[in-house]
């Protein structure tokens, strides 16, 4: 991935549009991360404005006709009176709140290559990312997931271990813990896992369906 391809990827890289009509070429005119085109999305969702510090964002899913969800930051600062985008940005950089380019490069390039069923690479390319970053909960916790996929859940509790014990609001790490858990047969840390992870999402079907094969597990 190029560097003129980060743009709106990240915080660090935004759009930084100054009327929102000017926002809305910019979203029209990104290319999709998975397969280049620009201006094919067919869902899009703004959410709702954050704030970092004194930049207010929005982190627009849009879903391009090829399938892949792209995840796009805009700022709109330069929208309203205030700080300036460029201003807010300075002040988050300084204070080391930015997100690293190399990391943010290394997190797209894993789920494109997941979204076009490239399990092998995306987890090489996993592996290398939590390497380079110990501090990335995102980098370990797809390290977790893909070593679950792939049969190796022991392995895999090590990274979904390590990506709770840098975010513990990461709580998707404790969903895979459930599954990988009871994958090499410890029934009781697989219902304990999900149970946590249930009160955080109390309607997650999938993770209902886990806890409720484990007490099975117990009874027989
Ligand atoms: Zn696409």
């Amino acid at each position: 991935m190029s560097n003129r391809l980060m743009q709106g990827l990240s915080l660090r890289h935004a759009y930084t549009p100054s009327s929102s009509q000017e926002r809305s070429d910019f979203l029209a005119a990104h290319p999709c991360a998975a397969c280049g085109k620009q201006g094919m999305y067919v869902d899009g969702d703004p959410g709702k404005e954050r704030r970092t510090g004194a930049v207010r964002f929005l982190a627009v899913a849009m879903k391009c006709v090829c399938g892949f969800a792209n995840l796009v930051y805009v700022i709109n600062n330069d929208l309203k009176s205030g700080v300036s985008a460029r201003e807010a940005l300075a002040e988050l950089d300084r204070r080391g709140l930015l997100d690293d380019s190399e990391l943010t490069r290394q997190l797209v390039d894993t789920g494109v290559l997941l979204f076009l069923g490239n399990r092998g690479e995306a987890l090489e390319v996993a592996k290398r990312c939590a390497n380079e970053f110990p501090g990335s909960a995102a980098a370990h916790y797809n390290c977790g997931v893909l070593l679950y996929e792939k049969g190796e859940s022991t392995q895999s509790l090590r990274y979904l271990d390590r990506t709770l014990a840098i975010d513990p609001a990461f709580t998707a790490a404790l969903f895979y813990k459930g599954l990988a858990h009871r994958a090499i047969g410890n029934v009781e840390a697989a219902l304990e896992s999900a149970e946590r992870f249930l009160r955080f999402h109390p309607s997650h079907l999938q993770a209902k369906e886990l806890a409720r094969s484990c007490r099975q597990g117990y009874s027989n």
